[in-house]
């Protein structure tokens, strides 16, 4: 087997980042979990827009994760008499979130790490860092293969195989600012994409409600403070604008709006992301933001530090207050942390089917690239439940059954398909190396993501997604007349290898405001202002769109084809969203 990543080990995936936890239906603080209530909770979370079946898999499934970890080594926090500790995630009201301090991600990233490492070792698995893939090839129907370019020497190579899986990440970075490893782009998927896979509900993306506000304009990334920190943290604004520069200290108990726990009494400061979101930028638009530009609002822990003491909150978040303080100067133990939403995860991805196979023949998608158990709307500590689901326990069973027809079949390097794509890379590349022109990349992502965050972000309307439609394509443009692209392509050449990315963000963008415009209802993180109930929540057209909606590449320039594979709910009902 070969596996490629284009970081300079798999060890330093975005995943790494991952802070808060893992879910499980394992029960273990006896507080009425169970697989019904994770799946019913995922089902809702998501807004009805995801498939049943997988769902409730993914739920059963989550327990064995668990133990796979602990097996692998991985040290999950513990309680004193040493069973697995809990803590509480947004969207659910059991305790089922597994986590290791703030640094959950990274502990199971070593595990698996560990794991991959023994099988290079025994000779299996061939790994190639810092080589990323630019093309899927197809070989009569079926994937059979890849183009990759090592990010080293610029050498390009083909890659003929029996059968090809994407476990390539989310596209948040398209909206340039975001709380993804800056490397994280949409190239994978989206080249796959062209090739004939289709790509399903690109426009469900979400915005994280507790990321360290935006600070200026030399900002090239954002940081996420996890939501675990609203276990303890409350939310809050002034309930007066002309209260927003005092400091928060001089503001009285009874002149605060604590307005997640007033508008959401039983779920409170653990309202779901895309809620919490919406309720943070609601009151920064009142005027009631705090912080520079009125875009944040207040995380405090003063009640939880007087309740259980410093040292607790140090015990269980104490990193996050580091990074905190390392970023914004201050001490979020004696002043409340500032927060306000930011991007943060894709739901949008390949679409696959239950096999976890694409529509292609042999091109299996997992993780954060397909288009996932989650709906419109992803819950907190489910993203990895998900992706060790596919990769642990799915892949195994489906990718053999796969296989087991493919003995014999894999073609040879040299064959037509092969070389066209090669060769289509390489024009590629020659093209950008060519243009010349005065203006950064940087500028064109940028002006690309603030474009997307105002038209296509927490909310959208029809207005703005058809000026945005009209404007990407004339930025588009623009950068293949004027981008500047420094260096070669035979060597070490991050310039170019960004600029491939930005080219990919450039077109993938339009889909996405196309998904978001053809998707006339508001559903979890797709919200959209002419659809909202008279509280200002979400308001579904379950008749006409309860679906995922799959597009196809038609070829350039041409309109993508819409298909939409309904979704039926027999165990759930369907039910406006609450959480009050
Ligand atoms: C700051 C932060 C905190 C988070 N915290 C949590 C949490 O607490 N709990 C939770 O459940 N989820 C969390 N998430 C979400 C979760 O981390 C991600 O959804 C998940 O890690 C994605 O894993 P993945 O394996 O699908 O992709 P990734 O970890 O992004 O891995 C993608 C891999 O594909 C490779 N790759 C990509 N493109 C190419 C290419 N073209 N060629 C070659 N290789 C390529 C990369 O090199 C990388 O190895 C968090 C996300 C963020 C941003």
């Amino acid at each position: 087997m070969k596996c490629l990543c284009f970081q300079d080990s798999a060890r330093r995936a975005h995943s790494i980042a991952a802070q808060g936890g893992i879910n499980a239906a394992k029960n273990y603080q006896n507080d009425g979990d169970s697989v019904y209530r994770l799946f019913h909770d995922t089902i809702k979370g998501g807004d009805f827009r995801s498939r049943e079946a997988n769902v409730y898999r993914l739920a059963e499934i989550s327990n064995n994760i668990i133990d796979q970890c602990v097996a692998q080594g991985v040290p999950f926090a513990r309680e004193y008499g040493g069973l697995l500790a809990n803590r509480s995630f947004g969207g659910a009201q059991v305790s089922r979130t597994f986590y290791a301090r703030g640094q959950t991600g990274q502990q199971l990233l070593l595990g698996c790490y560990q794991a991959l490492c023994r099988q290079i070792a025994g000779g299996t698995v061939r790994m190639f860092p810092q080589t990323e893939m630019l093309d899927l090839v197809i070989v009569d129907g079926q994937a059979k293969g890849i183009i990759t370019r090592s990010l080293c020497s610029g050498k390009i190579d083909r890659h003929a195989a029996d059968a090809v899986v994407l476990a390539t990440g989310g596209y948040g970075n398209v909206f340039y600012l975001s709380t993804n490893a800056r490397g994280c782009n949409v190239t994978a998927t989206y080249r796959a994409y062209k090739r004939g896979a289709l790509f399903a509900n690109p426009a469900f993306t979400q915005i994280h409600p507790t990321c360290i506000p935006v600070s200026g304009e030399h900002q090239s990334k954002l940081t996420l403070m996890s939501e675990s920190l609203r276990n303890d943290g409350r939310v809050w604004v002034p309930k007066r604008k002309e209260d927003r520069d005092k400091p928060p200290g001089e503001i009285p108990e009874q002149e605060r709006d604590y307005y997640l726990e007033r508008k959401y009494p039983s779920y409170g400061n653990l309202a779901p992301r895309d809620i919490s979101s919406r309720a943070a930028k609601e009151v920064c638009d009142e005027g009631r933001g705090v912080g520079p530009g009125g875009r944040g609002v207040y995380l405090d822990f003063a009640d939880a530090i007087k309740r259980l003491g410093e040292d607790t909150i140090r015990e269980r978040y104490g990193n996050l207050f580091e990074v905190y303080e390392k970023i914004t100067g201050e001490n979020a133990y004696k002043v409340p942390m500032r927060i306000y939403p930011a991007v943060h995860y894709t739901m949008g991805g390949l679409w696959v089917d239950y096999d976890l196979m694409s529509n292609v023949p042999g091109l299996f998608v997992i993780g954060e690239a397909n288009f996932s158990d989650h709906g419109a709307n992803r819950l907190g500590a489910s993203a990895l439940m998900q992706g060790l689901a596919d990769g642990y326990f799915i892949l195994p069973n489906t990718l053999p059954n796969y296989l087991a027809s493919q003995m014999g079949k894999r073609p040879s390097p040299d064959f037509p398909e092969f070389e066209n794509a090669e060769n289509e890379v390489r024009a590629r590349i020659e093209r950008l190396l060519t243009v010349n022109g005065t203006r950064s990349l940087d500028s064109f992502h940028r002006e690309l993501g603030v474009l997307l965050w105002d038209q296509c972000g927490m909310s959208r309307h029809e207005k703005g997604l058809r000026e945005s439609l009209q404007k990407i394509p004339e930025l588009r443009e623009q950068f293949w007349h004027d981008v500047r692209v420094l260096g070669s392509d035979e060597d070490f050449n991050q310039s170019l290898e960004r600029a491939g990315r930005v080219a990919d963000f450039l077109e993938f963008a339009e889909l996405m405001c196309m998904d978001a415009l053809e998707r006339d209802e508001s559903a979890g993180a797709h919200f959209r202002e002419e659809h909202q109930t008279a509280d200002g929540e979400a308001l579904r057209d379950d008749e006409h769109h309860a679906a995922v909606f799959a597009w196809e590449f038609q070829g350039n320039g041409q309109p993508p084809n819409l298909h939409r594979e309904p979704l039926r709910f027999e165990t759930v009902h369907l039910t406006q969203r609450s959480y009050k």
